[in-house]
């Protein structure tokens, strides 16, 4: 039996070897490969070589610190902080004595960066005192994740000491969400325009979602110059209106985990997935999002105590699967592009 993969993978995964970014319709090739096949071995092999290389063998943990839990009027299908859900029927802020907790204990045991997640009605005031506050605690970049915000409000982002912001556009925009998916471009916009690092991943990804659909939003990062954007499974909380869909499975997120590498290209500076998993720190991953707090996968009021996963246990995945989380983030420092040569000696592309 030949070894070989077919010569059409061979020629997109050449791509991948040189930096380069494939194009839509390869990408859709790559996401249609049989799970079991050689070429889904040799695509995560190509995506784990280029993130080695990429990202000098660094392993990021962005320390996720859900602010607050609300029954939240938007209604997301795939989320469990919704009034619809009724699993939280109160609004409960934590307070910034347990905030400060989270975030020095984070410090300490190595994050690289905080990100401060809110639901969608939560006060943007409240926000910006918690940026101002952390940023007084840690030297620990902040990262927001919060609803659409203007130009403005993204100035005051800055100002109240984030350095990057996670915004996606979410599968099924619109239909599962209420939101208009070119406002939530127009966000990402801003983000980009006043400074600030732009965080993205391909989410949340259920068994119902069209390969066409999950492409397009892996070229949006791409074109939009994410700073990471992997991809996440959807999660369904007990009683989820999305449970008869399924969920994909961990191998099925390593596939498209990296698929999005190759088509990011040379652009990213790390490459995200969740929930935390050792197969797609084989597929191009290198950063995962430990939790604690509110959680949309969680029914728990603290996901810490839930379903989220601790900092420690994410670094001993990682550890054990060949990255070192105890490297400098590639993400915040201003050059881009950190490339490990054979030897192991870090360059600029
Ligand atoms: S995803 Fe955000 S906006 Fe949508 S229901 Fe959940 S908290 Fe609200």
């Amino acid at each position: 039996m030949s070894w070989k993969v077919s010569p059409t993978i061979d020629s997109i995964l050449d791509k991948g070897d040189d930096f380069t970014s494939i194009t839509r319709d390869e990408a859709l090739t790559l996401l249609s490969l049989e799970l079991d096949s050689r070429e889904i071995y040799a695509l995560m092999e190509t995506a784990h070589r280029m993130s080695c290389r990429q990202f000098g063998n660094k392993a990021e943990n962005h320390f996720h610190i859900g602010i607050n839990v609300a029954p939240c009027p938007y209604n997301c299908s795939f989320c469990s902080l919704t009034t619809q859900a009724g699993i939280f029927k109160h609004a409960i802020e934590f307070s910034e004595a347990d905030i400060q907790k989270w975030s020095v204990d984070a410090a300490c045991q190595g994050a690289d960066a905080l990100n401060i997640m809110t639901t969608g009605t939560f006060s943007f005031e409240r926000l910006l005192a918690v940026g101002r506050l952390l940023k007084k605690t840690v030297s620990t970049p902040l990262v927001a994740n919060t609803r659409d915000i203007t130009h403005k409000e993204a100035e005051m982002l800055l100002d109240a000491g984030f350095v990057g912001a996670y915004h996606a556009v979410r599968l099924g925009e619109g239909r599962d969400t209420p939101f208009d998916r070119d406002k939530r471009i127009r966000t990402i916009s801003v983000i980009k325009d006043v400074g600030l690092c732009w965080m993205n991943c391909v989410e949340p990804v259920g068994p119902e979602h069209r390969p066409e659909e999950i492409t397009d939003l892996m070229f949006l990062a791409r074109e939009h110059g994410a700073t990471y954007s992997g991809v996440m499974r959807r999660i369904n909380f007990p009683g989820s209106p999305m449970a008869a869909h399924g969920m994909i499975t961990e191998r099925e997120m390593a596939r498209m985990v990296a698929v999005s590498r190759l088509v990011m290209g040379d652009a990213p500076r790390a490459h995200c997935t969740h929930e935390p998993n050792a197969v797609s720190l084989l597929a191009g991953a290198n950063l995962f999002f430990p939790e604690v707090g509110a959680s949309p996968r969680d029914g728990e009021v603290d996901t810490g105590k839930g379903r989220g996963k601790n900092i420690r246990l994410c670094r001993g995945i990682q550890a054990e699967m060949g990255w070192n989380p105890d490297l400098p983030s590639n993400c915040f420092e201003a050059k881009a592009h950190i490339v490990c040569d054979s030897a192991g000696t870090k360059n600029s592309p």
